[in-house]
């Protein structure tokens, strides 16, 4: 965001409030780990309403795809980017 004076900020959502329910980001790998690998399964079997139940979560979470290897299996377990994880902190 730039303001009028060319102050320059970057904003940066700490919370998500969906259907009422107040969201915290996940900070917890291993729950990224399960909310993405769990949206994967949903978009592969096209389960759209699954799929949008977990998206809020994945973006709000603390982490991101890994932009090297993009969590793609044949190139995750090789990248020192995430360090095999296939996806890194957001900054
Ligand atoms: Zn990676």
């Amino acid at each position: 965001m730039v303001l009028p004076d060319g102050h320059q900020y970057e904003l940066v959502e700490t919370g998500r409030t969906i259907d009422g329910i107040a969201l915290e980001p996940v900070d917890d790998p291993d729950i990224f780990r399960a909310l993405i690998d769990n949206g994967l399964v949903a978009q592969e079997c096209r389960d759209l309403h699954s799929f949008e139940k977990l998206r809020p979560l994945i973006e709000l979470a603390k982490f991101c795809v890994c932009p090297t290897c993009l969590d793609r299996f044949d190139s995750r377990e090789d990248c020192t980017a995430c360090n095999g994880q296939g996806f890194v902190a957001k900054l």
